[in-house]
C-alpha cells in the first residue's frame, strides 16, 4: 500500500517532515519531529485552527473543572 499515511487534515496532501524538536526529559531527551503540509498557505490555516481547538478545548476543561469543584460538596 503506497497510501499518505499523515495526510493534511486540510488539503489530503501527504505532509512533510517539518522542524525536529527535542524535549528534555529525566531520563532521555524525546526527538519529537513535526510534520507538516507542503503548502506553506494551508499549512499556516492548519496551525490556526489547531491553536484555535486548543484554545476551546482549555476553556472547557477550565469550566469543567469549576463545575467539578462547585457541585464537590
Ligand atoms: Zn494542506
Amino acid at each position: 500500500m503506497n497510501k499518505a499515511i499523515n495526510p493534511c487534515i486540510r488539503c489530503g496532501k501527504e505532509r512533510i517532515k517539518g522542524k525536529e524538536t527535542t524535549i528534555p526529559n529525566a531520563y532521555s531527551d524525546i526527538k519529537s519531529t513535526m510534520y507538516i503540509c507542503p503548502d506553506p498557505e494551508c499549512q499556516k490555516k492548519v496551525e490556526e485552527e489547531l491553536a484555535a481547538k486548543a484554545a476551546k478545548r482549555q476553556s472547557f476543561i477550565d469550566k469543567r473543572i469549576h463545575f467539578s469543584k462547585k457541585n464537590k460538596k
